[in-house]
């Protein structure tokens, strides 16, 4: 699945669900989403179908996500399933249940969990997610850790909201082995986005100048297709990262691929177009060259707005959806 600039696509992310148990401002239009009928959602077995097909033709990592993946019924099945084919599988979560799935994760071989954490402040959490969830949250960011997970956390960064934490959020790394991560607010349909809500990559790392020296900062060697760019305080237990896709987009080494939850896919976060496999699948048709088409169709930056001129266009952005029915 290489690409017409040459990137090799073994990265697969796949939303299980479109509803979500948080609302998180950014993420979630205030109005809701109009959720796709439960018939054209993907089941289980159809899940898997397609997954095994991407495997066969490069996938080696497949990371769930959602909505909330884990407030899906089915999810240890699907687990399960997909546990059975040769990738590296990892989930995203916003973690208010995931005690539930300590065993199930540890049983289907699960590492690396992502969890979503954008304040230190249960007032301010029950701000942006619009649920009063943060002791939840941050209990079972610390029981993971205690279990051996290996866990990032992803937190938004929002001008006026969370910018006055970013010490005390790396400070957090220095007894927790966690690697946090601050990613650049984006720009999707219907969460108000706005190039003065969102935090670069180079005032967080002004900010965290200031507090900390130079030696004490140091840069890590970052992974390959790596989206962030990772560093961490002398001494700390943890690391943190930025993830800069709006100021520093990370295109050039993208080895991703997105599947919905009714089963359509996009060859890039920011696409808006997608391919639904779906509907071929239960034609009982052969789904490869859908996806080679896509993938054939990739463009070169952000599913074409290459300039921040063109993020910014509403235009442009909104006729992508919201972030909840992609995945992230
Ligand atoms: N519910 C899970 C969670 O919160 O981790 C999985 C789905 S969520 C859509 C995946 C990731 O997308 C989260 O880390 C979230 O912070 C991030 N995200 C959502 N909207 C975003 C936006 N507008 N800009 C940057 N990241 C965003
Ligand atoms: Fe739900 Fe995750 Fe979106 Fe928050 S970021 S609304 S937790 S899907």
């Amino acid at each position: 699945m290489t690409d017409t600039f040459g990137r090799v696509h073994t990265y697969l992310r796949i939303s299980l669900i479109e509803r979500c148990n948080l609302r998180c401002t950014y993420c979630m239009p205030e109005e809701g989403v109009l959720l796709s009928p439960k018939s054209s959602l993907m089941t289980c077995e159809e899940i898997y179908t397609i997954a095994k097909t991407f495997v066969e033709n490069g996938v080696t990592k497949i990371r769930l996500t959602g909505g909330e993946p884990l407030i899906r019924k089915d999810i240890p099945v699907i687990l399960e399933k997909l546990a059975s084919l040769p990738v590296e599988l990892s989930i995203s979560t916003n973690a208010v249940i995931v005690d539930k799935f300590i065993d199930t994760f540890k049983e289907n071989g699960l590492q690396n969990i992502n969890v979503s954490l954008d304040t230190l402040d249960a007032a301010k959490f029950k701000e942006i997610t619009r649920r009063n969830d943060f002791e939840k949250v941050y209990n079972n960011i610390l029981l993971l850790v205690s279990e051996g997970f290996k866990v990032k956390i992803n937190t938004v960064m929002i001008k006026g909201f969370n910018d006055d934490e970013i010490i005390d959020l790396v400070q957090l790394t220095k007894n927790l082995q966690v690697s946090l991560r601050f990613i650049e607010f984006m720009p999707f349909d219907g969460n108000k986005w706005d190039m003065k809500k969102m935090v670069s990559y180079a005032e967080i790392m002004k900010k965290l100048n200031s507090f900390y020296s130079e030696e004490q900062i140091e840069r890590l060697q970052d992974a390959p297709n790596d989206t962030s760019k990772n560093y961490k305080i002398k001494g700390y237990k943890g690391s943190f990262a930025v993830i800069s896709s709006v100021t520093n987009h990370f295109c050039d080494t993208c080895n991703r691929l997105r599947l919905t939850a009714n089963g359509h896919l996009k060859n890039c976060l920011f696409s808006a177009t997608e391919s639904d496999l779906l509907t071929t699948l239960r034609a009982g048709k052969s789904i490869e060259p859908i996806i080679e088409k896509a993938v054939q169709a990739k463009l070169k930056v952000r599913g074409g707005m290459d300039t921040l001129k063109k993020l910014q266009e509403p235009k442009l952005h909104t006729q992508n959806r919201s972030m909840i029915t992609i995945g992230g």
